[in-house]
């Protein structure tokens, strides 16, 4: 059987914790003795459980209750009882639903009971994941398929020979960025609003892609991504931010390349209420073009290096020409 720590069982069943009051709490415990209810009339409702004290929506009526435990009840202490059960937070505790864990250790025959806690202990294992992934499944509402997975987590570790390239894919994949609806948990006090000002809840999807003031830029990227390739993208979260790629699409590192400058440029502009511009897009590919270059001559790659870059030069080249602007540095020596 799977070992469980003191703290695990504490949470998984509060019978065993703290908070003694539970719908399954006997009515013989300890605080009904501090209540002053005379011993006799305690013994003989002590067979009953706490949550056995309601009717329906409403607590027993005394003569219900004189039925039910077959012993007269003292005016005094019935409103002594009705009281301590009815005040607000007494009633939350007796009046929820039992958990699982509560259901399972009531039951007075041991028959099954192992199968039971095992059953209960598997779910409590599946339920609780911790993976990224997952996580990004459930915000981009889509189930991801094993080997998608796998194609994700590959993608991450194997996506540029740079490190710093490499860095960002890992820290969006992961995870890694605050959000204020993070924050609103973590603290409790926070608004969860998104801090670009647009209103809605601010999410990890929220802020990498869904935000009004960032679609705007995912749009404009793509269009860029499709004239690099000439070929049809759809407009997928999954793409820009998992490296999750239709099967039909070849080159694959050239987008990832578009898609990870991108990604900086987003999470530079992370709390500033503006849409990011194309030109600090192009200035950080530009810059990673750098990088790569410096990668590719010390491993004698230059080659291969020219080749995959190629697409990507021809548009940035052109758009430094349309625009006019001396928006990069060191063209000379790498071209
Ligand atoms: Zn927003």
């Amino acid at each position: 059987m799977i070992a469980l720590t003191k703290s695990q069982l504490g949470v998984i069943n509060p019978l065993w914790h703290k908070s003694i009051h539970s719908p399954y709490t006997k009515i013989n415990s300890k605080w009904v003795n501090d209540l002053n209810i005379k011993k006799e009339t305690i013994r003989k409702l002590g067979k009953h459980r706490m949550s056995d004290l309601w009717e329906g929506k409403d607590f027993k009526t005394k003569q219900e209750l004189e039925r039910v435990t077959k012993c007269k009840i003292n005016n005094l202490e019935y409103i002594k009882l009705t009281s301590f059960c009815k005040n607000k937070t007494n009633v939350t505790k007796i009046r929820r639903v039992a958990t699982n864990w509560e259901t399972i250790f009531i039951k007075t025959s041991d028959k099954g009971l192992i199968t039971q806690i095992y059953k209960e202990l598997n779910q409590l294992y599946k339920k609780s994941s911790h993976s990224p992934i997952d996580k990004w499944a459930k915000d981009m509402n889509r189930q991801f398929s094993a080997k998608e997975i796998k194609t994700i987590n590959k993608h991450m570790k194997k996506c540029s020979t740079s490190l710093i390239i490499r860095e960002m894919q890992i820290k969006t994949t992961l995870r890694y960025h605050l959000t204020p609806s993070r924050l609103a948990n973590m603290t409790a006090m926070e608004s969860n609003e998104c801090w670009r000002g647009c209103g809605k809840v601010g999410t990890l999807i929220h802020f990498w892609w869904s935000c009004e003031l960032i679609q705007p830029f995912w749009r404009a990227i793509w269009n860029y991504a499709q004239r690099v390739i000439k070929d049809c993208l759809p407009f997928d979260p999954a793409i820009a931010l998992l490296g999750l790629y239709p099967k039909e699409i070849i080159r694959k590192k050239t987008h990832t390349r578009i898609f990870i400058a991108a990604l900086f440029v987003v999470a530079k502009n992370w709390k500033t209420r503006r849409c990011p511009s194309i030109g600090e897009w192009l200035n950080k590919l530009w810059y990673m073009l750098v990088m790569e270059s410096y990668c590719a001559k010390r491993n004698n790659k230059v080659e291969e290096f020219h080749g995959d870059w190629n697409n990507l030069q021809e548009v940035m080249q052109s758009e430094r020409s349309r625009t006019r602007k001396t928006l990069y540095t060191e063209t000379d020596t790498l071209w």
